[in-house]
């Protein structure tokens, strides 16, 4: 009989918790996880589930546009509820809830309603009663963290975004990254007069440097107002609106102001302080490379401990952390080559590395490009256009890098990842058949170096 009530604590239910959890339970370890919130973290509620619901959303009223063009009018009047999307989102989010905590009961874990504290390094307490475990897992995710400047509390974050009890008519999105263009691109979609306000010259910093122009591009001719070199010094309430004085010295006046400024580590309140667990100075639980704390029975998965703030990767830690413990086969993480969509409208895919990265990494590199407009916008009339883009290590002729702008550039993407992590070579590329006629197919026909 063991020494403590349970082999695995996991505290988080979360992408990692919940995948380390069910995968150390199906390896025999007798588990338990407590969640306080809601059920599948982040993702699952405030993150990638309904956002790319309200991107399908938001992409109807373009769609229906785009049908004049093969026929399709529609002479009724159109109209947009917001309480419609938002409320069948959260049903739909309701019903994932149960799934996944189906799916941990039927796992075998125990999953425990409420917020679990540290009392020392092996024991936690969820309210007054207390639970001992040889290893204890911490996977308390991220938060959306707002920078401090007049009238900040003002600002709404992807959290409330989710539950807006009505949609603004106008709207200004703060920050240039992941959550700022796929939040800026739904509001726009769905009739909001929506500017995104960025700091630096350029948004999507660490993406590479073509798409991003392109982006751009492509993210203005759809509506959205871009301010970059700019920052929002304060926020002002006026009535119902705010007025935004922005580093420039203009003022906005808007119905929201939505910040998507990063997210920090969750390490509050989960009594990290009665352990020697150590964070470093961004926040995030130091950990080695086999996710194991500067205390050598606790571990943290996922965006707590820093690095990529992906579903995937979180997901792929916490099965290797549950293999690492319960499965007497240690694997190791493998951060090369991950994959990643932004669902700006039109999307971005990438993988592998930037042209700048390449250049660094491999000295000699052949670029190839193409930019078309995709076969739907022929009839429908629409100004958008497709980028692709490829990076070769000219010595091993191996692509290590390919991304693109354009409609489902995630599917596409996914497929192009396997190729890269398999190690292609552009020669495999070039022997592929395509599939025509798509967009994709233009992977395996750009024959001629930029
Ligand atoms: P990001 O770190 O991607 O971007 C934060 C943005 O806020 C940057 O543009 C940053 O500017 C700016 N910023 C930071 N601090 C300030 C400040 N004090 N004043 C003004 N601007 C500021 O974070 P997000 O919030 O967009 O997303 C968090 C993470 O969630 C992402 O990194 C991503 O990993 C993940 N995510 C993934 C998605 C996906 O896979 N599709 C979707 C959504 C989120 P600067 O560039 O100058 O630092």
């Amino acid at each position: 009989m063991s020494e403590y009530d349970y082999d695995l604590f996991v505290i988080g239910a979360g992408s990692g918790g919940v995948r380390l959890s069910r995968i150390a339970s199906g390896l025999g370890a007798k588990v338990a996880v407590a969640e306080d919130r809601y059920m599948g973290g982040t993702c699952v509620n405030v993150g990638c589930v309904p956002k790319k619901l309200f991107v399908y959303s938001s992409h109807v009223a373009e769609d229906l546009e785009d049908g004049a063009g093969f026929g399709w009018t529609n002479s009724g009047n159109l109209n947009f509820d917001w309480n419609t999307l938002r409320d069948n989102k959260t049903n739909e989010i309701n019903r994932l809830n149960g799934i996944y905590n189906n799916l941990l009961e039927g796992a075998g874990v125990t999953v425990h309603n409420g917020r679990a504290r540290f009392v020392d390094n092996h024991t936690v307490a969820i309210g007054e009663v207390t639970y001992t475990a040889k290893y204890i897992a911490i996977a308390t995710g991220s938060w959306p963290y707002v920078p401090e400047f007049e009238g900040s509390e003002h600002a709404i974050t992807s959290n409330e975004f989710f539950f807006l009890p009505e949609l603004p008519k106008s709207a200004i999105v703060l920050g240039g990254g992941y959550i700022a263009v796929e939040l800026a691109g739904i509001l726009n979609g769905l009739g909001v007069d929506t500017t995104l306000v960025y700091r630096g010259e350029l948004f999507l910093r660490g993406f590479d440097e073509d798409i991003r122009l392109f982006a751009k591009d492509e993210i203005e001719k759809k509506g959205v107002k871009l301010v970059f070199n700019n920052n929002i010094r304060s926020i002002t309430k006026a009535g119902e609106a705010y007025s935004v004085a922005l580093e420039d010295g203009c003022t906005i006046n808007t119905g929201l102001v939505l910040a998507a400024t990063g997210r920090k580590a969750h390490t509050q309140d989960i009594g990290i302080e009665n352990t020697e667990v150590e964070v470093n100075e961004a926040g995030n639980i130091k950990v080695d490379s086999n996710f194991a704390t500067t205390v050598k029975n606790i571990f943290a998965v996922g965006d707590v401990k820093g690095g990529y703030q992906l579903t995937p990767v979180a997901l792929a830690e916490g099965m290797a952390l549950a293999r690492n413990l319960f499965a007497g086969k240690p694997i190791d993480m493998d951060y090369e080559n991950i994959p990643t969509a932004v669902f700006c409208q039109p999307t971005i895919g990438t993988v592998g590395l930037t042209e700048t990265q390449a250049r660094e990494r491999f000295g000699e590199v052949d670029i190839y490009k193409s930019e078309f407009r995709p076969m739907k916008h022929t009839l429908s009339g629409r100004n958008e256009r497709t980028f692709m883009k490829m990076i070769v290590d000219v010595k091993s002729d191996r692509v290590v890098g390919a991304h693109m702008v354009g409609p489902e550039a995630g599917e596409i993407m996914q497929g192009i990842a396997i190729a890269i992590k398999a190690g292609a070579t552009k020669a495999h590329f070039d022997e592929t058949i395509g599939i025509h006629p798509t967009a994709a197919e233009e992977f395996v026909t750009m024959r001629e170096p930029a």
